[in-house]
């Protein structure tokens, strides 16, 4: 079977042999060169210009080109790869995922980050706000969010610089700067725009499938005692801008169609720019630690099924006001965090503030975050109707000190 399944056929971009960058999908453990395929005519009638289209170093093309060009070249791939006839013609557009390099897939237009998640939006309240660990007021009437740093979505594998910022210490109310001590991860499932919408206009939760290409895994790292000194009143800045990873390969929406789920009953009537609520999606995660050099520790097995909003309420309720999507735009569910320990998608959550440390299977401990060297591994997988898992891809990040890729020391 190998690393991808042959019928959910991610999109992406990999550079192979000296080439530029070319669009590819993933079918077991190869990727299949979609710039080549189309040179070949084998999406010809298709979509209008499958070479201008596909022949580029990003999937901007692809992804602005809409529903029918995205579902033309899925059902044309599901096609070619299952058919043995066809198996001499994909043959050499065939690299081993091995020997490609992954790039980020697409411009990364705007980017917002959401709060979506009644476990962790709890956890982080009662953490934080032990004597009144109620949510923040809207939380159960609109999908909180805020906008983040788009350029500096990175894929999967870069290195994550610790960054440097101002904080309070606790205990005394010093207030000093340096590298974060507390570095954290969290679990998110992102969501691709490919289709765009005109400024002033909404979209309705229904037009989910109109802009939404798939969805991607993401890390969004967070600073948390930079971030606890500098969020109020406008919610994170640089706690979180400094990098946000993402899976390299796009998973269709299509190929998700197993994991749809009704999300959770709501409290109350949902405003009208949140309903119908469409739907949710079981996307299991799995968070795995591993210190450098050393053995990789499964921290927890968060799942996308439970989110309180999903993702057609949160394109919704970004455009609800008459802010425009555009091609490439990217947002995040927020962090994904269960009832139990195990189901936890951040380490503030699994040490409960720095308190409780997480044990690694090297024998070392967590608890203040993620120590230099870390690698970071987010991976997904949903079931199918068959009861067979499949995987979605991972991202990975490992963190490297302050002042290894020239930032300015610490003061
Ligand atoms: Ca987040």
């Amino acid at each position: 079977v190998g690393r991808w399944s042959t019928t959910t056929l991610p999109y992406g971009v990999v550079r192979w042999g000296g080439r530029p960058p070319r669009p590819a999908t993933a079918v077991g453990d190869d990727a299949l060169d979609l710039a080549g395929l189309a040179r070949d005519g084998l999406f010809d009638g298709v979509l209008d210009d499958p070479l201008g289209t596909l022949e580029h170093p990003t999937l901007d093309r692809f992804l602005a080109a809409g529903p029918s060009a995205w579902g033309g070249i899925r059902a044309r791939l599901l096609e070619l790869v299952h058919d043995a006839g066809a198996a001499d013609r994909l043959a050499p557009h065939l690299r081993p995922l091995d020997e490609v390099s992954p790039v980020l897939a697409w411009t990364v237009a705007d980017y917002a980050d959401f709060y979506s998640s009644r476990e962790h939006a709890t956890n982080v309240s009662r953490i934080f706000r032990p004597d009144d660990p109620s949510l923040p007021a809207a939380w159960d009437h609109l999908p909180i969010g805020y906008h983040g740093r788009a350029g500096t979505v990175v894929v999967s594998g870069t290195p994550i610089t610790r960054p440097t910022g101002l904080r309070r210490d606790p205990a005394t109310g010093e207030i000093t700067s340096g590298p974060s001590l507390h570095l954290d991860v969290e679990v998110e499932l992102g969501w691709v725009v490919g289709v765009g919408s005109d400024l002033g206009t909404t979209v309705p939760t229904t037009a989910f499938a109109d802009h939404v290409v798939g969805a991607v895994l993401v890390n969004d790292w967070s600073a948390r005692d930079l971030q606890a000194f500098e969020y109020r009143p406008l919610g994170p800045f640089l706690a979180k801008s400094f990098a946000t990873s993402v899976s390299p390969w796009i998973v269709p929406l299509d190929a998700l169609a197993d994991a749809r789920v009704a999300p959770p009953a709501p409290p109350h009537p949902p405003a009208h720019h949140l309903a119908p609520a469409g739907d949710g999606y079981a996307v299991r995660f799995e968070l795995e630690l591993a210190p450098g050099g050393s053995a990789s520790t499964v921290l927890s097995r968060p799942d996308a099924a439970g989110l309180r909003w999903t993702p057609a309420q949160q394109l919704a309720h970004l455009a609800s006001n008459g802010a425009s999507l555009r091609t490439g735009d990217l947002y995040a569910s927020g962090t994904v965090s269960g009832a139990t320990r195990e189901e936890r998608g951040s380490l503030l959550e699994l040490t409960w503030g720095w308190t409780d440390p997480v044990m690694l299977v090297d024998g070392t401990r967590r608890r203040d975050g993620l120590a230099d060297g870390d690698e970071v591994t987010i991976g997904a997988s949903i079931v199918a109707a068959d009861g067979e898992p499949i995987p979605l891809g991972e991202v990975v990040g490992r963190v490297v000190p302050t002042g290894t890729r020239g930032h300015l020391p610490p003061q």
